[in-house]
């Protein structure tokens, strides 16, 4: 039978075949899905969160729980198609129980397989989602609300820390000035970053929607 070709920018099958039966650290033991990414690998803005929670670990895709819900919707409202403009993806690619955090041993057992998506996807910019994210991709142990909305240049790439979602739907009020407010305003200055407002990204997308 003939072999189908991958899209331009997919991971070789035999990565993500790999991938999904990984066995490094003890959240194989438990998992039902290895959840490796969402959107397309092409993506010139990469977005990446902490590990799977139980929905993410039923349907095997990142980010697709309430808080998941929540990141779209934002990521939407400054003009983002989460299915084709950004590549989404965990530093942990198994369910830690009950939704603990993941340990260092587990982080250092998963590295080599962000590291090798983001080699591969190459992206513009990184969205890093939660101060899990921070700490595992930059080493970086300050409190969100310092390290939040503040671009970040380092190992070579342009890095946007913004508040976790599960965070946001502990703190809903939308006013100015609160969590949610200022993730959109973080959101937006990704977008901002690669749209004709900034001659150097090469104008990737059109201009945001005003606040
Ligand atoms: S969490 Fe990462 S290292 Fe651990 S089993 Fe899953 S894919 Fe492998």
């Amino acid at each position: 039978m003939a072999v189908m070709p991958s899209p331009p920018g997919s991971f070789k099958q035999s990565w993500l075949e790999r991938c999904r039966q990984c066995s490094r650290c003890g959240l194989s033991a438990e998992r039902q899905h290895v959840v490796i990414s969402r959107g397309d690998p092409s993506a010139k803005v990469m977005v990446i969160g902490e590990a799977p929670g139980a929905s993410e670990d039923i349907q095997g895709l990142p980010f697709v729980g309430r808080s998941g819900q929540l990141l779209d919707q934002l990521l939407r409202t400054v003009g983002f198609n989460p299915d084709s403009d950004l590549f989404i993806c965990n530093v942990v690619k198994c369910r830690p129980p009950n939704n603990r955090k993941p340990s260092s041993a587990e982080l250092r057992a998963c590295r080599p397989w962000i590291e090798e998506q983001l080699a591969h996807v190459d992206p513009l910019v990184v969205v890093l989602v939660g101060a899990t994210a921070v700490a595992a991709m930059l080493k970086r142990k300050q409190a969100m609300r310092s390290l939040r909305g503040v671009w970040i240049e380092q190992a070579g790439r342009l890095w946007m820390p913004v508040f976790h979602p599960a965070y946001l739907l502990r703190n809903p009020s939308r006013e100015p000035g609160k969590p949610v407010a200022m993730t959109l305003e973080d959101l937006r200055q990704v977008r901002l970053r690669l749209c004709q407002c900034e001659p150097a990204s090469g104008a990737l997308f059109p201009c945001p929607p005003p606040p």
